[in-house]
C-alpha cells in the first residue's frame, strides 16, 4: 500500500476512475472489503493506484459459523465492527491512502454516528449500500432481503422495484439527515458476474437516484474446495479475472467500477481460506 495517494472517486472523469481489488477484513464480521485501482492511462504520481473499499455491514457466519441473525440487521454494526473500520481507516491513512466505505443505511438509526463523521472528516468517502442490504436484481418480494421475508408487512402493496428504489433512497436520505452530506457512489449488496448488464431498469433507477457510478460487477472466478488452501490454478484464475474487473460504462451512461477478486467474504466464507492465502491472492491480483 506504499505510495498511495488519495483516491479520486467522486465526480471525476472516466479516466480518473480506478478499478476494484478486494482486501481483507472479515475479522469483525464485516462484509465486502475491497479496493479500487489502476487508471487505464499511465499512472501519474498524484493519482491513486489502489483504493481500498469496505462495506460497513455485519455478515452471517461471523464471528461464529452458526451465526445468521446478521442477515436481518446487516446495518446494525456492533462495537467490534466499528472499531475495526476506524482502525483499518487509520492504518490505510498512515500509508497515504483512504478507504472508500459503503454504508448500509440502518446504521444511521444508531444513537451515535460520530465515528462515521470522523471517517469522513479524515477524508474517507462514504457511499450508499442500500438501507437494508437489498438484492437490487430481485423480481420477487421474497428475494429482496431476509428482513422482508420475516416481516412482509413492511413492503406489502409495493412492487419489488418500488421497494428496492425506496431502499436505495432511504439510505441516501438517512445519510443526509444524520451526517449532513450525500453518499459518494453506490455499491450493490452482493456482486454480479455480469454487473447490471441486461437490467437497464436497475441502471436507470440508480441514475435517477443521483448516482453517476456504481460498483456492481464481481467477475466469476475459481474458489477451489472449501477449507483447502489456495492452489496455483485458483490463484492464476483470480489473477486472470482482474482483466474482467476494469471500469466500464453501460449504454445508459452509468459507470461500473467492479470489485476485483478475491473479496474477503469469498476468501474466508466461501473458500474458508487462512489469512496467508488471502494475502497471497491480493498481492498477485495487485
Ligand atoms: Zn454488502
Amino acid at each position: 500500500m506504499h505510495g498511495l495517494t488519495r483516491p479520486t472517486l467522486q465526480g471525476n472523469t472516466r479516466r480518473e476512475f480506478l478499478h476494484t481489488v478486494t482486501m481483507a477484513g472479515a475479522v469483525a464480521g464485516l462484509g465486502g472489503l475491497g479496493a479500487l485501482a489502476q487508471p487505464s492511462s499511465p499512472p501519474s504520481r498524484d493519482k491513486a493506484l489502489i483504493a481500498i473499499t469496505l462495506d460497513l455491514e455485519m455478515a452471517r457466519n461471523f464471528p461464529r459459523w452458526e451465526d445468521s441473525h446478521w442477515d436481518y440487521e446487516k446495518g446494525n454494526l456492533n462495537e467490534e465492527a466499528k472499531r475495526y473500520s476506524l482502525e483499518a481507516a487509520r492504518r490505510v491513512k498512515a500509508h497515504g491512502g483512504v478507504i472508500h466505505f459503503f454504508a448500509v443505511g440502518q446504521v444511521f438509526e444508531q444513537e451515535n454516528v460520530d465515528w462515521l463523521m470522523q471517517l469522513n472528516a479524515e477524508g474517507h468517502p462514504i457511499g450508499n449500500h442500500t438501507y437494508d442490504h437489498v438484492y437490487v436484481l430481485a423480481t420477487k418480494p421474497e428475494d429482496i432481503q431476509y428482513r422482508f421475508k420475516r416481516a412482509p408487512w413492511l413492503i406489502e402493496g409495493k412492487t419489488p422495484a418500488q421497494v428496492i428504489r425506496e431502499n436505495v433512497q432511504f439510505c441516501t436520505d438517512a445519510m443526509r439527515t444524520r451526517l449532513g452530506f450525500s453518499p459518494s457512489g453506490f455499491r450493490t449488496p452482493g456482486g454480479f458476474a455480469d454487473g447490471l448488464h441486461g437490467r437497464p431498469d436497475v441502471q436507470q433507477m440508480l441514475l435517477d437516484c443521483g448516482f453517476k457510478w456504481v460498483s456492481c460487477k464481481y467477475p466469476a472466478h475459481l474458489y477451489g474446495n472449501p477449507g483447502e488452501s489456495a492452489t496455483r490454478e485458483v490463484l492464476d484464475n483470480i489473477v486472470k479475472a482482474q482483466t474482467a474487473s476494469q471500469p466500464f460504462v453501460y449504454p445508459t451512461g452509468l459507470i461500473d467500477i467492479p470489485m476485483s477478486p478475491i473479496s474477503d467474504i469469498g476468501a474466508f466464507r466461501n473458500a474458508r481460506w487462512k489469512l496467508d492465502d488471502f494475502l497471497r491472492a491480493i498481492r498477485l491480483g495487485v
